[in-house]
């Protein structure tokens, strides 16, 4: 790779890549820098916006921002879809303002993702000091006392899907004169609402139209994006209603390099003398160490750089990996200056606001120089214009790398962006295939509004909030009639000449953020103190009994897990070793949806019944790896109905292929492996979304079979996506393995870090000849 310029990030590269031997870097990608382009303020703007703005230092707007302004001003729904910092919020406040200033009673509502974001829109509007508009967030935390000051007089909301669906649409008789003279809905960070959550918000907006037609309103609706695939496409599911799309980014940015960056392969057997001991990063530790890992280098290289002065925000995928990053990183700058390590802080999404808060004022005051960070800093506030950004694995889509890079670089000043690669098929694909990220356009947002398990709970939502009728029936779309039809069977609704009614009391209890349930509170016994959450859908791998948990770089131990009051209670202990959870997985085909007939192979589509369960947990020694031992668990099983694709060989044809039968178990398990590895290159999804089962036999399928679904009830759309682009999806699985450097298989390849089965048996040589059965005789 030739350097032929020389900046500030390019120097501080090299310097970085020069550490150790041999080069790390497999491609450096320089974005340029862009001029704005500024508009004129639009006509319609009444004088006093011009001038608000202008206390606040907006001397103009971007053309992109004036341009939605403009377009949702005159009526028409829109969204704009632009980079990090590009002023999507004055592309919303400007109509939403003006028609708040011209007309004295219209309304404003505004739903964010977060609380935390909220708040933070809040203090941009109130800090307007415009006359009448009163804004306010209206949410959990908002004291009894000030809501019905809110409900009367506040004219900007700003709130939360979750508060819409549970306080304000059950309550839509009390906000009446609110939703009866709502003008603009702005749905911001809308990107957010995919998969099953984004499925549920898509109804609960149906539901708001659906009050805000009674009382006679239609309001328009201003979306804001991360740069998305299709937006037009993804905003007009999401709220049923036709969206016109601003995707060109005017406004001004800095020139950022953009490194893709290997970590080394190990000496064979360097394990145990390995000058660093392996972290509990509850990523890759249960598998065989062949690369250096990616945590370890990403520590290394924050230490590196907040040793330079420069101010570095590190991505790190899981909420451990990220408490593991910043110990090193302050542990390796202690070494060098003792206290420089304080300049060093961990920052995830289960920290507490104002703990959040503190850390992100001392990022931008420069208190702290380094930050290690799970994606939680996606929809963190302000946080840009860093000078490097180190992102710790792919972060599965190219849609949220290229939100994390855009934190790096101040307009007039050059960045630095690292992708360092993770030992796993996917980064490694990527790292060596540039045209992967860089010459590919980012994915499209996935949600299904018509997966049943969303629609009917919704429908039971609407219905309790006023009978629906059959012209509701279409405002929810396809499968509505059948879902009203199914809660009629199961008594739900009643029905009756003028319409579907609620039957019961009390409302129906529907969590928009889906399955896992509620998210669990970690609490320390001995005082009592609140430490943080944990998603339902992971508590049973993260804090069952005995397992090692961290928080601050502090390690606790966990006594029990409650599931009925949802918490765990922990005690500080820091045991020298880390905990594993495994689980078991059964599944069943309850139908096939679609299927291709090619000969030997099979390939289908279609619902599944999994039922998982962690049976037990493996404690290991931090400083070998080395296994003490295993200990059962009691925890219960949790079954899932989704959707799978799953495809079938004969026998015959993987005994032609020189697949023994004795290795065809490890040839399946190695395929399904690297094949959940390689779907995020298809589907808006992360690894963690899907899961998979291999056998010999199943016997369903009768045949040697590989199954890949959905983890989320009803599916969400990536099995169907990966059934959809098969051959694709499976050429380029199979170009993985083939083209690993290891050996006899290694977490870059075919092992997986969330295997139940502890990755055994596993054979990548017939892994590649299984892949080729199947894509010699799928058409493509
Ligand atoms: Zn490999
Ligand atoms: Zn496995």
């Amino acid at each position: 790779m030739q350097d032929v310029t020389s900046s500030p990030p390019v120097d501080l590269l090299r310097r970085l890549r020069a550490r150790g031997a041999g080069d790390p870097v497999t491609h450096v990608e320089r974005v340029p820098a862009r001029v704005g382009v500024p508009a004129p303020w639009p006509a319609w703007a009444p004088p006093e916006l011009p001038a608000a703005f202008a206390r606040r230092g907006v001397v103009a707007p971007w053309q992109h921002q004036a341009e939605a302004a403009t377009l949702a001003y005159e009526g028409g729904h829109v969204i704009v879809a632009t980079g990090t910092a590009s002023g999507k919020s004055l592309a919303y406040q400007l109509p939403a303002l003006a028609t708040l200033l011209a007309d004295p009673r219209a309304t404003v509502l505004y739903l964010a993702p977060t609380k935390a974001l909220a708040a933070d829109q809040l203090r941009a509007v109130a800090g307007l000091e415009l006359e009448g508009v009163r804004p306010a967030c209206y949410d959990g935390d908002t004291p009894r006392a000030e809501r019905e000051w809110i409900r009367r007089h506040s004219r900007f909301v700003l709130t939360n899907p979750d508060m819409l669906h549970h306080g304000i649409l059950p309550g839509h008789a009390q906000w009446s004169g609110f939703l009866r003279r709502l003008a603009y809905v702005v749905i911001d960070e809308c990107h957010t609402y995919r998969g099953v959550f984004g499925s549920h918000v898509a109804h609960v907006l149906r539901r708001l139209r659906r009050q805000c037609a009674r009382f006679g309103a239609s309001p328009v609706f201003v979306l804001a994006s991360a740069t998305s695939g299709d937006p037009a496409t993804a905003a007009t599911r999401l709220t049923g209603l036709p969206v016109t799309a601003v995707t060109e980014d005017t406004s001004p940015r800095g020139g950022v390099t953009f490194a893709l960056w290997e970590p080394p392969l190990l000496p064979p057997d360097s394990g145990s003398s390995s000058p660093v001991p392996p972290q509990p990063t509850g990523d890759h530790d249960d598998l065989r160490q062949v690369r250096r890992s990616a945590l370890r280098e990403t520590a290394d290289l924050l230490a590196d750089t907040v040793a330079e002065g420069v101010r570095t925000l590190a991505f790190v995928r899981s909420r451990k990996g990220a408490e593991v990053v910043a110990a090193n990183a302050r542990r390796a700058l202690d070494d060098a200056v003792p206290g420089l390590g304080d300049r060093v802080a961990a920052y995830r999404g289960g920290y507490l606001r104002e703990e959040r808060r503190e850390l992100e004022r001392a990022l931008l005051h420069g208190d702290l120089l380094g930050l290690a960070s799970t994606n939680a800093l996606e929809l963190g506030v302000d946080l840009v214009g860093l000078d490097a950004v180190l992102i710790c694995g792919y972060p599965g889509t190219r849609a949220s790398l290229w939100q994390q890079a855009g934190r790096a670089g101040r307009s007039g000043q050059e960045a630095l962006a690292v992708l360092v690669a993770r030992d796993d098929p996917l980064d490694t694909y990527l790292v060596h295939h540039p045209e992967a990220i860089f010459g590919a356009p980012v994915e499209a947002t996935v949600l299904d509004p018509a997966n049943p398990y969303v629609l009917a709970p919704q429908l039971a939502c609407a219905a309790a909030e006023a009978p629906l009728t059959p012209a509701d029936l279409a405002l929810f779309g396809d499968g509505a009639k059948e879902a009203v039809d199914e809660l009629v069977a199961t008594g739900a609704l009643r029905q009756r000449p003028t319409g579907w009614y609620w039957r019961h009391r009390e409302r129906p209890e529907v969590d928009l953020r889906g399955e896992g349930g509620a998210p669990v509170c970690v609490v320390e016994s001995a005082t009592g103190r609140l430490l943080g959450t944990v998603d339902g859908g992971s508590s049973h791998f993260l804090l069952h009994p005995g397992a090692v948990y961290l928080h601050q770089g502090v390690s606790y131990v966990v006594d029990e897990l409650d599931l009925a009051d949802g918490c765990a209670l922990v005690h500080v202990e820091e045991p020298d070793w880390s905990t594993h959870a495994r689980d078991v997985t059964d599944l069943s085909v309850m139908s096939v949806r679609s299927y291709v007939d090619a000969g030997p192979v099979g390939m289908f589509l279609g619902e599944v019944d999994v039922t998982s369960q962690v049976v037990s947990y493996q404690r290991r020694r931090i400083a070998t790896g080395e296994v003490i031992d295993t200990r059962p668990l009691d925890l219960p099983a949790r079954e899932l109905r989704t959707v799978a694709v799953w495809f079938t060989l004969s026998e015959q044809s993987l005994t032609s292929a020189g697949v023994q039968p004795a290795d065809v178990p490890g040839a399946l398990h190695a395929a399904e492996h690297a094949a959940i590895g390689l779907l995020p290159l298809m589907a808006t999804c992360d690894r963690w979304d899907i899961g998979g089962l291999s056998t010999a036999v199943h016997p369903d399928t009768e045949a040697p079979t590989v199954f890949v679904y959905d983890g989320h009830p009803g599916g969400a759309g990536f099995a169907e996506r990966a059934y959809g682009t098969a051959s694709a999806w499976l050429r380029a699985t199979r170009d993985a393995i083939a083209e690993c450097g290891c050996e006899a298989g290694c977490p870059s390849c075919v092992q997986s870090p969330k295997c139940g089965n502890g990755n055994n048996p596993l054979s990548k040589p017939d892994a590649i000849r299984v892949l080729d059965v199947v894509l010699r005789n799928l058409p493509s």
